[in-house]
């Protein structure tokens, strides 16, 4: 089992709990986003049920993985982050958000999205992963959050942008509020687009760090502060799924599972 967590996470319990980030096992937290009222962080692919290529914390259904491993695995995610409920998304690549605004009754998937916000406490908002970014918001004046998941598609229609305004017009989110993380992803090392001219706009084009290769870690920087967010309120992770085995790498692996990104607002 790995760990995972920075230098610095580990805490001793009592302190851990009167910050309320609970630095479990299996999850990573992004320091700076600590408060009383919320839970957030990624899972990385150890501890769960699911065998080879999806080894072992699967949780995306659609893989070929066994439905009842995955649906262990997300019970297991829930039982670390003390939610009964996880609201997902079933993503394509879009720059759709989607509002969560009551209680769902089961955990729910729903299609067609790539960004989830609330303000409704005890729901695990949760975003699936193999190199693409999950973006955590965290709005600590509205009490109010938000997720998208960010590959290259997603960058190029800047869901960042579009999460962060639907909060503004939901809560009312002032952005200069908002608190912003980049979970473990696709890092400049990894991240080769050798179709780049023909894939990606001429204005993202300026990341390239050599030949081929982009910053897609920079370019979500650049859009939460486009957005409004403060530079001194954005942690980026830094950490390259490609590079670190432990977590699912499509670039890697191909076939493989889905990691997950896991924000939500506790009930007290
Ligand atoms: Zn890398």
């Amino acid at each position: 089992m790995s760990m995972n967590k920075p230098p610095g996470e580990d805490k001793p319990p009592g302190e851990a709990k009167q910050g309320c980030l609970q630095p479990a096992e299996n999850i990573l937290i992004s320091p700076g986003f600590s408060s009383s009222c919320l839970i957030h962080g990624t899972f990385n692919r150890h501890g769960g049920v699911s065998p080879s290529p999806w080894d072992s914390n699967n949780i995306s259904f659609g893989l070929g993985d066994n439905a009842e491993n995955v649906r262990a695995n997300r019970e297991q995610i829930k039982k670390t982050i003390g939610f009964r409920h996880l609201v997902s998304a079933k993503q394509v690549h879009g720059s759709r958000v989607h509002t969560v605004d009551e209680s769902p009754v089961d955990d729910m998937e729903i299609d067609a999205f790539d960004a989830l916000i609330t303000n409704v406490p005890g729901i695990g908002l949760m975003i699936q992963q193999a190199d693409c970014q999950a973006v955590f918001l965290f709005d600590p004046e509205k009490k109010a959050i938000g997720i998208a998941h960010a590959g290259w598609r997603g960058s190029i229609g800047n869901i960042i942008a579009e999460t962060v305004f639907a909060m503004s017009k939901a809560f009312p989110t002032e952005p200069a509020d908002v608190k912003a993380a980049i979970s473990p992803s696709l890092g400049p090392c990894c991240a080769e687009f050798v179709n780049f001219r023909s894939e990606l706009p001429a204005a993202l084009h300026g990341y390239q760090v050599r030949p081929d290769y982009f910053d897609f870690w920079a370019i979500s920087r650049d859009q939460l502060c486009a957005a409004g967010i403060r530079p001194e309120n954005i942690h980026i992770t830094a950490i390259c799924t490609r590079c670190d085995q432990d977590f699912f790498s499509y670039r890697r692996d191909r076939d493989t599972g889905r990691f997950a990104s896991v924000i939500g607002l506790t009930e007290r």
